[in-house]
């Protein structure tokens, strides 16, 4: 995974949103959606889990768990009343989304991203074919954190989108 410095215009591949800040085998990426491309990456596990919600695209997903953060980490700095209803709402809406693990748990027998990657990668091509009911797997950045030894990039990128010091 490549860091992209300063983040320039161009927009995440995946949600279509967020300014793109990595770059996983060639493809441009913001900061929430990157995890879900980047399974080889150490410590994965300590930012993300893999969970259950066909009714969201990767993309879409990353736009809602980014607000959340985004909101999160705002009510920390402001009074806002609104804001901190917000964050709340936000809270809840990931304590669900996190809840959906024990669905992928039931699907693949696994949970675990790292473990998802050591699986994958011992199967046979043959393998994958019909397996289309798994279409429901996601990536789930739980922590508004990055990877070592940048663990604050993401939350400095949303400080900035903010525009908050
Ligand atoms: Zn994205």
């Amino acid at each position: 995974m490549e860091t992209i410095t300063p983040a320039g215009s161009q927009r995440c591949a995946c949600c279509d949103f967020q300014p793109a800040r990595t770059r996983v085998a060639g493809t441009s990426l913001c900061l929430t959606c990157a995890p879900a491309y980047a399974l080889d990456q150490d410590g994965l596990d300590h930012l993300a889990h893999l969970i259950w919600m066909p009714r969201f695209d990767q993309g879409v997903l990353s736009r809602m768990v980014r607000a959340i953060h985004a909101a999160n980490l705002l009510a920390e700095s402001v009074t806002d009343t609104a804001i901190h209803d917000q964050a709340q709402r936000g809270k809840h809406i990931l304590d669900a989304l996190i809840r959906t693990r024990g669905q992928a748990r039931e699907c693949l027998g696994i949970d675990s991203l790292t473990q998802l990657r050591k699986t994958v990668s011992s199967m046979a091509v043959r393998e994958f074919v019909g397996r289309s009911s798994m279409t429901g797997l996601r990536v789930l950045l739980y922590r508004p954190a990055w990877f070592a030894p940048d663990v604050d990039l993401y939350r400095q990128d949303l400080l900035t989108a903010l525009d908050t010091p």
